[in-house]
């Protein structure tokens, strides 16, 4: 019903624009077939099938129109006709069929996205999307290596730049199947290996292998990586950011930083640079409904219980000067919520993670993504990344997921968002349950292993008491929800908070 006026303005426009052109050509010759992208459609635009099936999960038909169509990629939209092509994404802006990036505008990529075509069918196409969604006054820049890596596996090297101020560097590898192989130490398709500066005496500031060594309480312990999210759970997280500098330990150099990588699988890699000064203090969120305590979007900032929850989060965060923007709220229905609602463990990692973050292509502010699913296994909350790619949308760590239904509680529920969002703007743990890997804020209290009264090698919230157990990114359940000063820096050196 909805899409009957665009078959009429469709009509109207081939009768007006079939003609012969000097060579004998038919202009619009490719009217009404199928496409893939606009280069399929010769003097006409790859457009929704108006007689779409709309049905749910089934790729959306495409066709070739007869006009070149407006380019309106990343527009708000509510429905198909508020677009140029008849596509209106799941986030709610506009979006134009395409095979790779370079049909697509500068900062933006070529992804797989889920077009809304009715109130229950969610239809996936490859489309052109934004690469990073920051306020005005931060920096994007994004270059693809081919081939970076190869087929031995082994570890490649990568120049960075000098920062200055804060930048987050964001690797992405590009292969389809990047994922490795059960028995590889390394369970993303990219860790980082080692971080260090460029100068003749270069300093480590990351080595992975001294994070799969037991650490004892009287040796000086390894700080938790100054600027990488690559260990412990967050080893499973895809792409890997890098926050520099992430805390006053963090060594500037003048020369540039070298970062090792590796990687199981071979493929391009694409490396994007998010840079500049927040100024602002205004965090937004995207509300992602997926089944949790089947609650659905509600209102400004969602049905009763989310309303409280994010009413905690704004009280932790307002000792850090941060309040909450605009919230926006999708709904995902259908076989994808199926498909999403419950996130079991395969192969020994979250498996389905990265494509439920995924689902956020498209989203038009530069929000963190929460999504609500039932249940993720033996997991109370996970965040895309310490730090997650901040502004980035669409990608394999482009959130927070959370295990809703064992969130039914507003004062706890408010304190998980909280919590994964300091891992999403660049918190690490306190310290870490072991003991052994500590945060790289100076001024964050330390609970080591001596404090491990019951030997049990787990420091308990009880023997980290004044140690550590009141901070909000202590590592277990149920810690107080104090900041740091140096925490309280960090968070505020987001890119994505704005005025
Ligand atoms: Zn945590």
């Amino acid at each position: 019903m909805i899409f009957r006026s665009a078959v009429l303005t469709v009509l109207l426009c081939a009768c007006a624009c079939v003609s012969a052109t000097d060579d004998g050509r038919t202009d619009c010759a490719s009217y009404g077939q199928s496409c893939t992208s606009d280069d399929d459609c010769i003097n006409g635009g790859c457009v929704a099938e108006p007689e779409q099936s709309r049905v749910d999960l089934e790729p959306l038909s495409l066709t070739c129109s007869c006009r070149s169509e407006a380019y309106d990629v990343g527009r708000p939209c509510r429905t198909p006709e508020d677009c140029s092509r008849g596509i209106c994404l799941l986030t709610e802006t506009c979006s134009r069929p395409c095979t790779s990036d370079s049909q697509c505008g500068s900062n933006q990529r070529c992804s797989t996205v889920y077009a809304r075509t009715s109130e229950s069918a969610l239809q996936p196409l490859r489309g052109c999307v934004s690469l990073a969604e920051l306020p005005e006054e931060s920096e994007i820049h994004s270059e693809i290596y081919e081939d970076f890596f190869s087929d031995s596996g082994a570890a490649e090297a990568i120049d960075l730049p000098p920062v200055d101020p804060t930048t987050i560097v964001v690797f992405e590898h590009l292969a389809e199947n990047a994922w490795p192989a059960f028995t590889t130490p390394c369970r993303a398709p990219i860790c980082v290996d080692q971080l260090m500066t460029n100068d003749t005496e270069p300093l480590t500031l990351f080595d992975a292998d001294l994070y799969s060594v037991m650490w004892r309480a009287e040796q000086e312990a390894p700080l938790n990586p100054v600027g990488s999210g690559t260990v412990l759970a967050a080893n499973q997280s895809h792409p890997i950011a890098v926050m520099l500098p992430n805390g006053p330990r963090s060594a500037l150099c003048e020369y540039g930083f070298r970062v090792l990588l590796t990687a199981e699988n071979p493929g391009d890699m694409r490396l994007t640079e998010l840079s500049g000064v927040s100024t602002g203090s205004r965090l937004d969120l995207n509300l992602f409904y997926l089944g949790g305590l089947q609650l659905a979007p509600s209102g400004e900032r969602g049905p009763p219980l989310v309303k409280d929850a994010l009413a905690v989060v704004e009280s932790i965060y307002s000792r850090a000067g941060i309040e909450i923007g605009e919230v926006m709220q999708f709904e995902v229905a259908g076989g994808l919520r199926e498909e999403f609602e419950t996130i079991e463990l395969r192969y020994g990692i979250l498996e389905e993670l990265p494509r439920l973050f995924a689902l956020s292509a498209g989203a038009r502010n530069p929000a963190i993504n929460l999504f609500f699913v039932r249940e993720i296994y033996d997991t109370v909350a996970i965040s895309g990344g310490t730090p997650g790619p901040l502004g980035m949308h669409g990608t394999g760590g482009s959130g927070i997921a959370l295990s809703v239904d064992s969130l039914a509680d507003a004062d706890l529920f408010g304190k998980v968002i909280a919590h994964e969002i300091g891992h999403f703007l660049g918190l690490f743990h306190t310290s870490e349950q072991a003991g052994f890997v500590l945060d790289p804020l100076p001024d964050t209290p330390e609970c080591r292993l001596d404090r491990d009264r019951d030997n049990d090698a787990m420091l308990s919230l009880e023997e980290c008491r004044d140690f550590g157990a009141d901070n909000l990114m202590f590592w277990a359940m149920g810690s107080g929800t104090a900041i740091t000063p140096e925490q309280k820096a960090v968070l505020r050196s987001a890119l994505i908070l704005h005025n």
